[in-house]
């Protein structure tokens, strides 16, 4: 793999999340070509299905099957394990470090392989099998607490033994640059004895990281949360849309469901875990120690910067929180661990999301349900409103990167737009 101080023949910002060091998989089209399997350096899409059949990859025998390039989705590569990952990432990584000559000069070649990031499409990277929505935020969990249940309980009993999870809905993940139209439902108006039907009032995003599950596992099989990140693929920033009312009516006694399965929006790139490997850090102390299933030793965290942007339709763009991963108190290897503790078996593709990540402090919290504290304190934006909940044509956009010693390796924008509700017309 590229060195830490090794530079690209392609041009690189100081602030691209895309370093050579980064090398992330996603998928993408042109207007004359089928969605494939990309890189990406700098500002530029590498087309990894026509450097296989250029015969750059022949040298890489850890990748066996060298056509799972050419499928809509990274499901087929990521099946070929992770020798295969490495050894494909340390691959492009030197065939575009500087002094690499072999596909420098070659223009015809360069033509059909590198593309500008604005003249080509994004699409969903992953065929989501089953997607699972974890709750590892101490500090989400208390603000929510607070909130809906009781402010002097907010940690309910078990949240410190297990890490909290409930199964989402898959087909309605999709990727950066979509539009979502606000979800009609359910909801019990303040005050109110009888339930109203209606678009929801109270939409939310919620600042996440997911990760994508690498290898299949078969039924009775566990695996050790020492262990366990090596059935991890790699991750991208998550945004769970959530709406707040429809939530809130429906949640009780079986959990989160049609207030969060009309939409979760993903950056087009994931991102390895070996990329990310630099940006390792401890995670928060857990109190009382975890039973022995779930324990892990050693730095389990990334320090990844995360930030929320609201912008609404035409006018410029707000920060409104910015968190890190670090302050996650379950990590991955204990949720995977906890989440094959039963036999339950994975599947490569299977998406496991963190829950909001909030950190310590109030411009820290990954959701405008805590950033406005149940609405009651108005967000201001640039343009002169403010936001209590999410807005008709407002676009949300999530981002994350990991930055040390000059190194920098990030996930591009995660977006999204709300459009207006859908009319009763279209009812079919
Ligand atoms: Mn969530």
């Amino acid at each position: 793999m590229a060195t830490p101080n090794a530079k690209s023949w392609l041009t690189v910002e100081a602030d691209s999340d895309f370093s050579l060091q980064n090398i992330p998989f996603g998928i993408f089209s042109t207007p004359t070509s089928l969605p494939r399997v990309a890189s990406r350096v700098g500002d530029y899409v590498i087309d990894l299905a026509t450097l296989a059949e250029l015969g750059y990859f022949n040298s890489v025998h850890e990748l066996e099957d060298k056509s799972v390039f050419n499928e809509s989705c990274l499901n087929g590569f990521i099946f070929q394990g992770p020798r295969a990952w490495k050894a494909v990432r340390a691959r492009v990584a030197e065939l575009f470090s500087h002094g690499n000559e072999e596909l420098v000069g070659n223009a015809d070649h360069l033509r059909e392989i590198v593309f500008h990031y604005i003249d080509v499409e994004m699409h969903m990277p992953i065929r989501v099998g089953d997607y699972t929505d974890f709750y590892s935020s101490i500090e989400h969990a208390t603000n929510v607490g607070k909130m809906f249940r009781d402010p002097e309980n907010a940690l309910l009993p078990n949240w410190r033994h297990l890490p909290v999870a409930y199964h989402g809905r898959s087909s309605s993940i999709v990727v950066s640059g979509a539009e979502i139209p606000r979800p009609m439902g359910q909801s019990l108006p303040k005050d109110e004895q009888q339930p109203v039907f209606g678009p929801s009032k109270s939409l939310d995003f919620e600042l996440e990281m997911a990760f994508v599950v690498g290898t299949d596992t078969r039924l009775g099989q566990r695996l050790k949360a020492e262990t366990a990140e090596e059935a991890i693929f790699g991750m991208m920033i998550f945004n769970d849309l959530s709406a707040r009312d429809i939530q809130k009516w429906e949640y009780v006694p079986l959990g989160p469901f049609l207030g969060k399965s009309f939409g979760s929006v993903v950056s087009p790139w994931v991102v390895t875990l070996d990329a990310l490997e630099p940006f390792r850090t401890q995670g928060p102390a857990q109190q009382p120690e975890p039973l022995p299933y779930l324990r892990t030793s050693g730095p389990r965290n990334f320090d990844i910067e995360l930030e929320v942007w609201l912008q609404p339709e035409e006018t410029p763009a707000t920060k409104v929180c910015h968190s890190n991963t670090k302050h996650l108190y379950w990590n991955m290897a204990q949720q995977l661990a906890h989440h094959t503790s039963n036999g339950c078996n994975l599947r490569v593709g299977d998406l496991c999301a963190s829950g909001t990540i909030s950190g310590p402090t109030p411009d820290s919290f990954g959701s405008l349900l805590e950033l406005t504290w149940g609405g009651q304190k108005p967000i201001a934006m640039q343009d002169g409103s403010q936001r209590r909940f999410l807005e008709d044509n407002d676009t949300v956009v999530m981002r994350a990167y990991a930055q040390k010693d000059g190194l920098r390796v990030g996930f591009g924008d995660c977006a999204v737009k709300i459009l207006p509700a859908e009319s009763d017309e279209f009812l079919s």
